[in-house]
């Protein structure tokens, strides 16, 4: 219970310091849809282009695509979600709520019993055994289990009259996979090379969100590589590593993190893996890292009819290359990072803090500038224009400095830079540490260089 509450508390925190609002929030709000704030935007454009920074910019032979969001419906053939990207629903019967059959099993069983890998029918038989009854009303009135297909619906009209479904992408991946050619011979690609994405997916969840946890429009940083068959397995152990070196370099503590193999293969993959973080709501997936083999480009030769073949130019062999995929959500890690932040520290005088210890290269402002008091707001302003060609920062004049700092805690800003009189005199400013709220003295030259070494994430 407690661990719930923490998540109210982030909830509410985020809402008040304008970090994440709920969707339409004027309206009453909408279901699993959820408005980044001022804020908020700023932390998730940190988190992302520190995920773009390690896995694009830093490894050699990774290519970047941003691909459109509506596809050919024919990819969604060759992909396989037409026929089978679902969920298995049952209906409560007596007040007609939804929800997910798998979800009702673990739930009940407090995450003893996995409905992963079972069928449709064993998990009817489990729910009827157990007598597991509807969470809204409690009764036990079910529909039988049905597929609730996932993909958003839209349709695009080219001629007049006419009308052609199309989808809201329910995942990335597929604008990689149809670039594999593409990205291949435009940039002369190698092999084993990977394509890399960040964008938006949708998915018509119906189970509640838990925040950002699980949203129907959410972002996906991943990266498809593409392998040669026998350097397929040390490529996704490799990702194993990479994907978890990554968290732990952005600050998480090691044992908040395990990998959790799937029980369930699908038929084509060789391997998968999820990286669990141990959320306010309990062990949930933080990413994927799957060996899919050939598969993706294998339908896609097959249903474009275009060989997806690669030509080895020292062997001339040709071959159709195997995918390891590392998926993670940008929404769902930024949920992980501000579960991770958040603290409560009880100070000397006995005052609490609400203290975000964010990684400073992801901290959505770098540096806050508090002029003592209003009349050294011109000096202040100098300094804030200065700081703010080179960083994201924070100008803040109103209420005692000590409301200041707190404020400025509970958004995580690693720097608060403070004009006093002294420095009217010698061109020196305080500059105070968020963790450790000690205060140095600096002279205004020095501040850009010490605040840039502090703020790397290498
Ligand atoms: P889950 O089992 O939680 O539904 P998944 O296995 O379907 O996730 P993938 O299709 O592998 O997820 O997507 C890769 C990543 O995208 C996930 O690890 C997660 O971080 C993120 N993700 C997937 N679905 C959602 C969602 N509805 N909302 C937010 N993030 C999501």
């Amino acid at each position: 219970m407690e661990m719930l509450k923490n998540l109210d508390k982030i909830v509410n925190l985020c809402k008040a310091r304008g970090l994440i609002f709920p969707g339409s929030d004027i309206y009453g709000g909408m279901g699993n849809t959820w408005d980044y704030g001022p804020v908020g935007v700023e932390l998730k454009n940190n988190i992302k282009h520190a995920w773009w920074k390690r896995f694009v910019q830093e490894q050699s032979n990774v290519y970047g695509v941003d691909a459109a969001i509506l596809m050919n419906p024919r990819v969604w053939d060759a992909s396989g979600h037409t026929a089978s990207f679902s969920d298995p629903k049952m209906d409560c019967k007596s007040c007609k709520q939804r929800f997910r059959a798998d979800n009702l099993i673990e739930e009940h069983s407090k995450g003893k019993v996995s409905a992963e890998a079972m069928t449709n029918e064993e998990m009817e038989a489990y729910i009827a055994d157990n007598k597991i009854k509807c969470p809204h009303c409690g009764n036990f009135n079910w529909s039988p289990i049905r597929q609730f297909k996932l993909m958003f619906e839209t349709s695009r009209g080219t001629v007049e009259g006419e009308k052609d479904v199309v989808y809201l992408r329910p995942e990335t991946a597929q604008g990689e996979f149809v670039n594999f050619l593409n990205v291949q011979r435009s940039m002369r690609a190698k092999v084993p090379f990977s394509i890399a994405q960040i964008g938006k997916a949708f998915r018509n969840e119906i189970t509640p969100g838990n925040f950002i946890f699980r949203t129907i429009e959410f972002e996906q940083m991943e990266l498809q590589n593409f392998c040669k068959e026998d350097d397929a397995m040390a490529l996704y152990d490799t990702y194993k590593q990479k994907a978890l070196q990554f968290v732990l370099d952005l600050g998480f503590k090691p044992d908040h993190f395990r990998f959790h193999d799937h029980e369930k293969l699908a038929h084509y993959a060789k391997a998968a893996c999820d990286i669990q973080y141990l959320f306010p709501i309990g062990w949930e997936e933080l990413n994927g890292i799957h060996h899919r083999s050939t598969w993706d480009l294998s339908r896609h030769q097959e249903y474009s009819g275009k060989p997806m073949t690669y030509l080895d130019p020292i062997t001339n062999e040709k071959y159709i290359p195997n995918v390891i995929e590392y998926s993670i959500g940008a929404d769902r890690l930024t949920l992980a990072v501000l579960c991770e932040a958040y603290d409560e520290e009880t100070l000397e005088n006995g005052e609490t803090r609400v203290v975000m210890h964010f990684h400073p290269a992801i901290a959505p402002f770098k540096v806050a500038v508090l002029p003592l008091q209003k009349n050294l707001s011109d000096k202040a302003k100098e300094v804030y224009a200065m700081l703010s060609k080179e960083f994201r920062c924070e100008y803040d004049e109103a209420g005692s400095i000590g409301k200041r700092y707190r404020r400025e805690d509970e958004i995580g800003t690693p720097f608060c830079v403070t004009i006093d009189f002294d420095t009217l005199e010698n061109n020196t400013v305080t500059i105070r540490d968020r963790d450790t709220m000690e205060q140095i003295r600096l002279s205004i030259d020095e501040l850009i260089p010490y605040i840039d070494k502090r703020i790397k994430f290498n």
